[in-house]
């Protein structure tokens, strides 16, 4: 008997758990766009997402989701023709490439795998063989929602610096923001992406781009702006019709009002990284137990370089899959397919899954779906070693 009735769980890595706060606050009519409430929330928000971005400079929001704010940052910083270096850890930054490539620019990869972070030294390197300075930015993600893996964003900065190269620094934090400490300033980032669907605990559909002085300069150059992805009026406007190029998204600003006041002004920054991070180390405590005389395994060892927000894990002989689906079907909690391991055509594609602890998720929900992942291991016999659930509870109490 499936035991599934109740209220389900999309544990996938985005979108992420909608608080309920957060979708009454967008459970009304539409209201006037040229004046009153909405441009008052909006003028209230813009310096709230600079808060969570933890940056002075300037932010532009856009109605789309992160392969559109991808886009919309390629837009503002590039000439066809013009050079990207690409460091990649994961599928999404070859995902971004790809988008760049196919905009006219010339994108050098460098590819650290998919099982741990970028290593700043080899971007250096790379940097400092570009002797003309044709290189205009080194794109890089923060989390790589496949591979789990993080960067140090910093010392990628220290690198392009020690490197003497003038590259701006572009970083897809989709997964990452609100999540995992991000600090665009004293980070030395010129341009952040963002999405509304993870950390930010809104439905898709907003799309964030924040961006320096610095990158504002290059953009009144970059030959592939457009209308619409021109974060100029969005970012460095004064009319409320400038933010949006057009209708505002009025429902996703109500909710992302209501999102950015528990983040910032009822949780707090700093306490809202602790919990990711805390709940992050309950789900990799859970696995190192499981992995003892299995073949179980997360997918990146060096636990400095894994994201707070999700994990990417390994369970080999089709486990993975079938967990999955038996969490689905028997307990209500939805995991996240593996992503950019294998072809899901491939056998070795239901060796992989991911669970996200991210937005909106507490202790109980995290333990719980380690607790379920148990029961699943049990019912379909996938061979795993014990203590799993007793390790979660220690590293959620963090002793
Ligand atoms: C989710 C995600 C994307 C893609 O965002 P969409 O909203 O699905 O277009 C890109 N990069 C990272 C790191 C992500 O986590």
């Amino acid at each position: 008997m499936s035991l599934a009735n109740g209220r389900s769980y999309l544990a996938i890595p985005g979108p992420s758990v909608s608080p309920d706060r957060v979708l009454s606050a967008m459970h009304r009519t539409a209201p006037n766009i040229y004046e009153g409430e909405i441009v008052d929330i909006t003028r209230s928000i813009i310096p709230d997402l600079k808060r969570v971005a933890l940056t002075s400079q300037h932010v532009a929001i856009y109605i789309t989701n992160g392969h559109g704010a991808w886009e919309a940052a390629i837009t503002n910083i590039f000439s066809r023709g013009d050079r990207a270096l690409l460091a990649a850890t994961g599928r999404f930054g070859h995902g971004w490439a790809e988008h760049a490539q196919r905009m006219g620019i010339e994108v050098d990869i460098i590819d650290f795998g998919k099982a741990g972070a970028a290593d700043p030294q080899r971007i250096a390197e790379a940097l400092r063989a570009d002797t003309n300075h044709t290189i205009r930015a080194v794109l890089v993600t923060h989390v790589d929602t496949a591979s789990s893996a993080r960067n140090d964003i910093a010392a990628i900065r220290a690198a392009i610096n020690a490197a003497g190269h003038p590259a701006l620094l572009a970083v897809d934090a989709i997964a990452s923001l609100g999540c995992d400490e991000l600090r665009m300033d004293d980070w030395g980032i010129d341009v952040i992406i963002g999405a509304s669907q993870k950390g930010l605990m809104l439905p898709p559909g907003l799309g964030f781009v924040w961006f320096s002085d610095k990158a504002l300069a290059v953009s009144q150059r970059a030959g592939l702006s457009t209308p619409y992805w021109d974060w100029r009026p969005r970012g460095t406007g004064t009319e409320f019709w400038q933010f949006f190029g057009g209708t505002a998204p009025t429902h996703h600003l109500y909710g992302l009002r209501e999102a950015l006041t528990m983040i910032l002004d009822e949780e707090g920054l700093p306490q809202v990284w602790e919990r990711h991070r805390r709940l992050a180390s309950a789900v990799w405590a859970a696995f190192d137990a499981w992995g003892k005389g299995s073949a179980i395994a997360l997918n990146v060892a060096d636990p400095a370089a894994r994201g707070w927000s999700v994990t990417a894990a390994t369970i080999p002989a089709g486990g993975a899959g079938a967990l999955r689906r038996w969490l689905e079907a028997e307990a209500g909690v939805t995991l996240g397919i593996g992503l950019g391991m294998a072809l899901p055509s491939e056998p070795a594609y239901q060796d992989f899954l991911r669970v996200a602890h991210m937005g909106h998720v507490n202790a109980h929900m995290t333990l719980g779906v380690l607790a379920t992942m148990e029961a699943g291991m049990q019912s379909l016999g996938i061979p795993h070693g014990p203590g799993a659930v007793e390790a979660a509870a220690r590293a959620i109490v963090g002793s």
